[in-house]
């Protein structure tokens, strides 16, 4: 008899929502005007509405679902400080200069992030553990010193090689050839972090409306008429900031945007020894190949929770936790016994440079697709997005210089998905 993977009070949402359920929304009744108006009640959503509300702006807040369903209550809960696009290749396409500027702002937003963090005084275990990037393979272990040892003039940071026989002092596991520790990296729960930013918009003055979809923006002369699903009202700015749930209320940003899934899973509490011994430091964990995966223990080191992106085509969480499972086995088999008590999924905003954007097209203010590391670019394009939006000058950043590129004939719908996440299973056994 076969027994099941998942716990008997399995859940098939994020793991994070037991201690955290999301808030609810502080007000019923959508108003006939507002100054602000953003659409989305994520990191960058709730980061951007906390600076126009304290800058006197009266700002609304809507999400189509419940406040911070999004990715921002459902993520690893791992903060880098990296945009996608490694220096060389940035400095191939923007010149020297900018892609100095690019990669430093990103480590700024870093900094930025934990300094706002302890500043707000916002309770989410931010912990600054450090990120072990481990290497499936030896050539991008070798990749990994080279990477370590050419690092740019002017944006060196502490890095350490650990070779594949030291690798232990890191994790239980002979599934890597050694890695990369990034001591600067850090964890935080994802959720317990959206609440305190809720806490802090809505103490700032703002209302946050749940279940309120934005259908429709209608351009004035002075501001524009949003039709939402509780009616209408007026608006002299809008924000989007819905990421990878982009949809058809703003066509622009979602011909730019790409969703793609990712997948995460809980274990049930295991033996707090156990845990000890896979991770032995509390570090947070990502690895080489393209279709990457990334663990970690949780935030009261009784689970291991673990992500990647295991399906060709975006399926259910439940179903596509069998494949997750098997991939953490594959590096942890000391877990085969453990059950699943959650898997979820969600949908992460992917842009066609792999670069995070923020600008204002056709008067409309966006800021989107940090490729898998929005906790801190989030937070910060947020951030400065709402200041940029008050008139503040020197909130500009080098991301404002950057152009959204799309696709001939993309409209939003990635049908090249499959097969990229074919090609990139294939490569990642080879490369
Ligand atoms: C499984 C998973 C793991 C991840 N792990 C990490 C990690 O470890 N580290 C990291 O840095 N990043 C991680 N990410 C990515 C990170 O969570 C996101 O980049 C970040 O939360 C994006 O925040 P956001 O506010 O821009 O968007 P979101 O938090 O996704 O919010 C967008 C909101 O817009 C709403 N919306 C969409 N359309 C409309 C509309 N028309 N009207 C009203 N509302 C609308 C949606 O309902 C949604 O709630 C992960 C993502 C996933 C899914």
């Amino acid at each position: 008899m076969s027994t099941s993977i998942f716990t008997n009070d399995f859940k098939p949402q994020p793991y994070w929502w037991d201690d955290t359920p999301q808030p609810a929304s502080n007000s019923q009744v959508l108003p006939e005007k507002v100054d602000v108006l953003v659409v989305g009640s994520g990191y960058t959503g709730l980061n951007c509405a906390i600076q126009t509300a304290r800058g006197g702006r009266d700002t609304l807040v809507i999400d189509s679902q419940t406040v911070g369903w999004g990715c921002s209550s459902r993520n690893g809960g791992q903060i880098s400080g990296e945009i996608k696009p490694g220096y060389a290749e940035l400095q191939r396409k923007y010149g020297k200069n900018q892609a100095f500027a690019l990669t430093r702002e990103a480590r700024i937003a870093l900094d930025w992030v934990q300094q706002f963090i302890h500043e707000e005084q916002i309770d989410c275990d931010l912990r600054p553990c450090g990120r072990f990037n481990a290497a499936h393979n030896p050539r991008q272990f070798q990749q990994l010193v080279e990477y370590a040892e050419n690092q740019p003039v002017g944006l060196e940071q502490d890095l350490r090689i650990v070779e594949r026989q030291d690798q232990a002092s890191e994790i239980d596991s002979d599934f890597y050839q050694g890695g990369l520790i990034i001591p600067a990296h850090c964890s935080l729960d994802p959720a317990k972090y959206h609440q305190g930013l809720y806490q802090r918009a809505t103490d700032s003055g703002c209302n946050v409306i749940g279940g309120c979809e934005a259908l429709h923006i209608e351009r004035q002369q002075k501001g524009f008429i949003v039709t939402t699903s509780l009616g209408k009202l007026e608006t002299k700015n809008i924000v989007i900031a819905t990421s990878g749930y982009t949809g058809r209320v703003s066509p622009w940003q979602r011909r730019r945007l790409i969703p793609i899934g990712s997948y995460m899973l809980a274990t049930e509490e295991l033996n707090a020894a156990l845990v000890q011994r896979l991770i032995p430091k509390d570090r947070v964990f990502s690895d080489t190949r393209k279709l990457v995966v990334y663990f970690r223990r949780s935030p009261d080191s009784r689970r291991i929770l673990f992500g990647g992106r295991v399906s060709v085509f975006e399926s259910d969480p439940v179903k596509s936790a069998s494949a997750l499972r098997q991939e953490m086995l594959r590096i942890f088999p000391q877990l085969y016994d453990a059950r699943l008590s959650h898997a979820w999924m969600g949908f992460v905003g992917f842009s066609f440079d792999y670069l995070p954007h923020l600008g204002e097209q056709d008067g409309i203010y966006y800021a989107m697709g940090y490729c898998g590391s929005g906790i801190c670019l989030a937070s910060y394009f947020g951030n400065r997005l709402g200041r940029q939006l008050l008139g503040d000058t020197e909130a500009r950043i080098a991301f404002n210089d950057v152009d959204f590129p799309t696709r001939p004939l993309y409209n939003g719908k990635p049908w090249f998905l499959a097969t990229a996440v074919q090609y990139y299973q294939l490569r990642d056994r080879f490369i």
